[in-house]
């Protein structure tokens, strides 16, 4: 069963003569054990696709199930519990806390849900991500795309059922941007994490087993590999 199962979604902001309609009736299954790129051009729906599917915001309508989940409709309490349990996130500006090393970071989640380190995890994790020899240093003393890195394992340190990436490449040269996606690509084939990315950043279809195309708020393409390889 895929990861993420989306049906007739809806999303309109706004009223009356300055209403918007940013989602406009969507389906959408994303396969577990993949890495989904949603693409398409600024402004075509693809934050907002994002936040929906990821419990951050409510459709107007239709349906949403994550990992066997419901989750349009729930209360906001238990999408609270919902996104910290189950759900991964990586964002444009890494979010990382300046005060913690790389390692206190990326044990973050773990240590707010006082739940223990899986040791085995966190070095399979670190190899996968090539953080071994970063581990005690500090936001400042990285680069973009090492911070980036310590922010993708911080995700994937619990195990979540899917990992949500808002434009992660956002905010990196092109060289650190590609070394960034291969990690992602690697999380997936390595640790069987389930990935979605959002990116206005063509080459990032490279890297994924799939792209979805958004144009005005409505699926206008997808693009599968028929071997579960790279696309492209
Ligand atoms: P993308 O991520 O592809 O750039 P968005 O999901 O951010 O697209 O936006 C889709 C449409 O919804 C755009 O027309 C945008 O202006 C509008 N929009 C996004 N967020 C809001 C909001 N909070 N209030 C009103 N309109 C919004
Ligand atoms: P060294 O002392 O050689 O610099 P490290 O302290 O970086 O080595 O890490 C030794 C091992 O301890 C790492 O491989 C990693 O598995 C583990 N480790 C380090 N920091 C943490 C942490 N915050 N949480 C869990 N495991 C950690």
């Amino acid at each position: 069963d895929p990861i993420v199962t989306a049906r007739d979604l809806t999303k309109v902001y706004g009223t009356g003569n300055t209403q918007v309609r940013a989602l406009d009736g969507i389906d959408v299954d994303l396969a577990r054990g993949e890495l989904t790129a949603i693409m398409g051009p600024s402004g075509s729906g693809k934050s907002t696709l994002m936040h929906c599917l990821a419990g951050l915001d409510a459709p107007t309508s239709g349906t949403i199930v994550v990992d066997g989940v419901e989750v349009s409709g729930m209360s906001q309490r238990r999408l609270t519990a919902l996104r910290r349990t189950r759900i991964g996130f990586v964002f444009q500006s890494y979010n990382l806390v300046p005060t913690l090393t790389a390692a206190e970071n990326i044990t973050l989640p773990l240590d707010i849900a006082r739940a223990p380190v899986d040791r085995e995890r966190f070095d399979m994790i670190v190899r996968t991500l090539e953080l071994s020899d970063r581990l005690h240093h500090r936001p400042t003393e990285l680069s973009g795309g090492q911070q980036q890195r310590v922010a993708c394992a911080r995700a994937l340190i619990a195990a979540p059922a899917v990992v949500f990436a808002d434009e992660p490449t956002g905010n990196l040269d092109s060289t650190s941007a590609n070394e960034v996606l291969g990690f992602l690509r690697r999380s997936v084939d390595e640790l069987g994490q389930s990935v979605v990315m959002v990116t206005h950043e063509p080459m990032a279809a490279a890297y994924a087993h799939r792209a979805v195309f958004l144009a005005d708020g409505r699926l206008e393409a997808e693009l599968r590999s028929p071997d579960s390889d790279t696309i492209l």
